[in-house]
């Protein structure tokens, strides 16, 4: 075992403050990994806070990983020493149900070992990104690609693959129009993702703010939702929209954007029940849809499209110390675009 510096929140209604936790020496088919960098998902705030439930204290978050291998296990052969690599929302499931044989560990039946706020097979609880190294059997590492700047690629491992799985699995592509609702951590990198993969891509924000920013990123056109005309204009026109939103919606409204057969995706985690009406879904054969982020093989394989296309995400990097500060920005919607821990800053605390 050895001693490993790292950011933890003691209870719910506590601050995030150093801590030291041991991690494993790496076994046989283990990577041991010094994080270089760390991006702060909204699922960390929620879970640090106890907004899901079950969650377990200490609790060491951050499952967007990004750095380099330092020691291999004797059966490892994916990886070597000095590898750039990532680690996303899990380090293992059961690797024998029917969902983990087709690689969509997501889905597992028994239950993925979550990257934090979980365990693994033999009940040790798992401590997240927030933290100097971390060790993951090599099954469930990914493998970043050269040309794409650790710091900036380490939100792919969550945001990236949350929004890039159901674009493909409901097929964004040319000829297909593409909403996004919420433009945050998810929602830039379904603006990017699916402007690359060669949708029509719109974005569907709170206020005109980041109407400049989008077209940057990629999106065709922009609306704010507290304009009433923007649901008149729309109405009908979406082949796919996706939530990123974790508050309260007025879903009917959205849902009857959708054209013919369309089918909106839920990603971002809503904090109340959903009430639908029927005849939204009905009249329009529509379909209302959820999504987790994404197995192992297809986040090599948004990873290695994102190398392709030059994908990274837009990041302001903070040391770990301005941990609590960019919480309460993220609750804020006042991040451009994802909040990424220095872990160098580690050493200082
Ligand atoms: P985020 O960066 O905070 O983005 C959420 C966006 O929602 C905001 O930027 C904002 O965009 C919009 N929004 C709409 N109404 C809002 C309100 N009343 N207050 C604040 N923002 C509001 O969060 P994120 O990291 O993208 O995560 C979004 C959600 O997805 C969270 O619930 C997270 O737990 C969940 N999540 C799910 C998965 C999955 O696999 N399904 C994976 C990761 C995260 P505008 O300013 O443009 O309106
Ligand atoms: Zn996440
Ligand atoms: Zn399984």
């Amino acid at each position: 075992m050895s001693k490993t510096k790292s950011y933890a929140a003691s209870s719910a209604k506590s601050a995030l403050a150093p801590f030291t936790i041991e991690r494993r020496e790496p076994r046989e088919h283990d990577v041991a990994i010094d994080i270089k960098f760390c991006g702060i998902c909204h699922s960390d705030i929620h879970q640090a806070r106890d907004e899901w439930g079950h969650a377990t204290f200490p609790m060491v978050p951050g499952h967007e990983i990004a750095g380099v291998v330092t020691a291999v296990g004797s059966k490892v052969t994916k990886y070597k020493i000095g590898d750039k690599v990532g680690v996303g929302c899990f380090v293992d499931s059961c690797r024998k149900c029917p969902q983990c044989l087709k690689g969509l560990q997501q889905y597992c039946g028994v239950g993925m070992s979550l990257t934090y706020n979980g365990t693994e097979k033999d009940g040790t609880p798992t401590y997240g990104g927030y933290s100097e190294k971390i060790v993951v059997d090599e099954n469930y590492v990914l493998r970043i690609p050269d040309n794409l700047p650790l710091d900036a690629a380490a939100p792919l491992l969550c945001a990236g693959i949350t929004l890039f799985s159901p674009l493909r699995h409901w097929k964004a592509g040319p000829g297909k129009k593409v909403g996004i609702i919420g433009l945050g951590g998810l929602g830039h990198m379904g603006v990017k993702l699916a402007h690359a993969l060669g949708a029509e891509v719109t974005v569907l924000s709170q206020s005109l703010k980041k109407q400049a920013d989008s077209k940057r990123l990629g999106a065709d056109h922009f609306y704010a939702t507290s304009d009433p005309a923007t649901f008149e204009k729309l109405k009908g026109s979406f082949d796919l929209i996706i939530s990123t939103v974790s508050t309260g919606m007025d879903w009917n409204q959205y849902i009857d954007l959708l054209n013919i057969d369309g089918t909106m995706v839920i990603v971002g985690v809503p904090d109340r029940a959903i009430p639908v009406a029927g005849f939204s879904l009905i009249m329009g054969r529509r379909s209302l849809a959820g999504s987790v982020i994404g197995g192992i093989p297809e986040t090599q394989e948004m990873l290695d499209f994102c190398g392709k296309h030059g994908i990274t995400c837009d990041i302001e990097l903070i040391p770990i110390q301005k941990i609590n500060e960019a919480y309460e920005r993220v609750l804020k919607s006042d991040v451009r675009y994802r909040f990424v821990i220095d872990m160098a800053s580690l050493k200082a605390s």
